[in-house]
This record gives C-alpha cells, sequence and structure tokens, in this order.
C-alpha cells in the first residue's frame, strides 16, 4: 500500500522479523502456484474453482458491487463454490450500495463479510483534517483512502490467503498495464504474501454486460443514474457521454494531469 508520511501510520509497520519456517512455507507454495499455474489462460469460472480448491475457506471475492464483482459472485454461487464474499463499508457509501447489498445477500443467500474502519482512527482523522479532508489535496484524499478502506481491507486479508478482486484492464490505462491475472501481495506489515487474483481481467466491459443480461445477474442501481464507476458518496459521481470510467472519482482533481483519469486509485491495488 502506498507509504503515508504520518508516524501514527508508520508506527504500525511491523518490523522485519528472523525467518519464520511455516511463513516460509506458506509463501514458497504459493509462489509455485505463481510459477506452476497457467492463470492467464483460465476462464473466470476456472480461476474461481481453482482458487477454491486451493486455498479452501481462505479465498475471499472483495467487492464493491461493480459489474465484474457481481459476476464472480454470480458464477461463485451458480458453481457452488464455498468462496468468501467481502467488502469494506467505508461508512460513506450510497444510501442505494447498502441497500444492494442486502439485496445480493437475499438474493443469492450467501452472507456477505462487511469490513469497516476503526472508530477511533476515523475520529483522529476528523479531528485533525475535518470531515471533508478529501477535498483538500491528493496527499489527504489518499490519507481518507488508507484510513477508511485500505486499513479495513487490510484487516479482511489477514484471514485470507488468496484475494480476488475485479479489477480489468479496460478500465484505465494504469489498469491496462497493471492487472496481471495472478501476482503476490504482501500481507500489511507482515512478510506473509497473499495470492491476489483478477479472474475477469480480460473481460470488456461489453462482455460483462452481455454475460449479466443473459443470465440474469442484478445490476447496482447506481449505474442507472450514470455512474461509471461505484464508490464513497461525495467522491464517486455520475460520468457525461465521453467521459472515461474514473472521470467521476475524485472529480475536482480531473483537472490535475498529474492525477489523470486513468491513475485515480484509492490505494488497494498499488501493489501489483
Ligand atoms: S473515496 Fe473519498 S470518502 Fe471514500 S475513503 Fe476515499 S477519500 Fe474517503
Amino acid at each position: 500500500m502506498t507509504a503515508l508520511p504520518d508516524p501514527q501510520l508508520a508506527s504500525q509497520a511491523a518490523p522485519v522479523s528472523p525467518a519464520d519456517p511455516q511463513l516460509e512455507a506458506h509463501n514458497r507454495r504459493l509462489e509455485q502456484l505463481l510459477e506452476q499455474t497457467d492463470l492467464e489462460g483460465m476462464s473466470p469460472e476456472t480461476m474461481l474453482r481453482w482458487a477454491d480448491g486451493h486455498f479452501s475457506g481462505r479465498a475471499v471475492i472483495s467487492t464493491s458491487f461493480q459489474y465484474s464483482g457481481l459476476v464472480m459472485i454470480h458464477m461463485a454461487v451458480q458453481a457452488g463454490l464455498s468462496l468468501r464474499l467481502a467488502t469494506v463499508d467505508t461508512l460513506r457509501l450510497h444510501p442505494e450500495t447498502y441497500a444492494f447489498i442486502r439485496d445480493i445477500e437475499a438474493r443469492y443467500q450467501r452472507p456477505i463479510e462487511i469490513h469497516r474502519p476503526d472508530a477511533a482512527q476515523v475520529q483522529a482523522m476528523v479531528n485533525r483534517h475535518g470531515e471533508y479532508l478529501f477535498f483538500d489535496s491528493k496527499f489527504k484524499q489518499q490519507h481518507c483512502c488508507q484510513i477508511r478502506k485500505v486499513r479495513p481491507h487490510d484487516q479482511l486479508l489477514r484471514s485470507a490467503d488468496c484475494w480476488i478482486a475485479g479489477n480489468r484492464r479496460d478500465q484505465s490505462g494504469h489498469r491496462e498495464e497493471n492487472t496481471p491475472k495472478g501476482s503476490l501481495a504482501p500481507e500489511y506489515g507482515t512478510q506473509r504474501k497473499i495470492l491476489k487474483l483478477f479472474p475477469m481481467a480480460d473481460w470488456s466491459e461489453q462482455q460483462l454486460l452481455a454475460y449479466m443480461e443473459t443470465h440474469g445477474v442484478p445490476r447496482h442501481p447506481l449505474y442507472d443514474q450514470g455512474y461509471a464507476s461505484i464508490g464513497c458518496i461525495i467522491c464517486s459521481t455520475p460520468v457525461l457521454p465521453g467521459e472515461s470510467k474514473r472521470a467521476g472519482r475524485w472529480r475536482w482533481f480531473n483537472n490535475n494531469t498529474e492525477e489523470a483519469d486513468d491513475k485515480k486509485e484509492c490505494g488497494l491495488h498499488y501493489n501489483i
């Protein structure tokens, strides 16, 4: 994850510890799986089945309920896989998202793990920078994303060996170059590795929509209001025809060429 020059944050990183045989064996297993498995050649269904088979109870689909996440949930449930389903509630999601989470649980009869930020950390951030710090600067936006999204997600990953996310190469120029179907990510603050999978990496939006139509996969209601990307209530906005998919994210940074649309990330996927 992106390092922040904040002493409060830096103090939470664990020091490098002496070699741990169990940890080394775990990391070696993941490295071998990555080297010996043709993940790039797998279809999404095959990859989800493969993950379920290799990481029973320790593989999790982490989603913000965009197209890719819904398609993966649908595929996993239809195939009878025991993959865990999880999301991060930043406490700033749209009301439609909260309602949609309940709809998805009811529709698929599967619980969705909800991971929320630490209340004391949120309060400390707000006390120091204000509730709407993300308007002030890119640095403060990333700080807010760290507290509200990345850290709760790091907590989720402590109980996982395989992290499955819906990133696709057609979502931005940055993602086109940084979305391998399989890679290793470090667990924050430790030397333990986690296998990170992007089963939908090479699917286009058209393919996803066609699949959803054919299989009756529910769509997040915000898409019908012009959203192209689902996130927090102020930081995600609808996009206009011709705008990039991530133009609606942190829209007030759109004129900053240093933070062009294709580089807009919350920090979850920096370590790919
Ligand atoms: S998207 Fe906005 S409100 Fe949500 S965590 Fe990031 S900066 Fe904070």
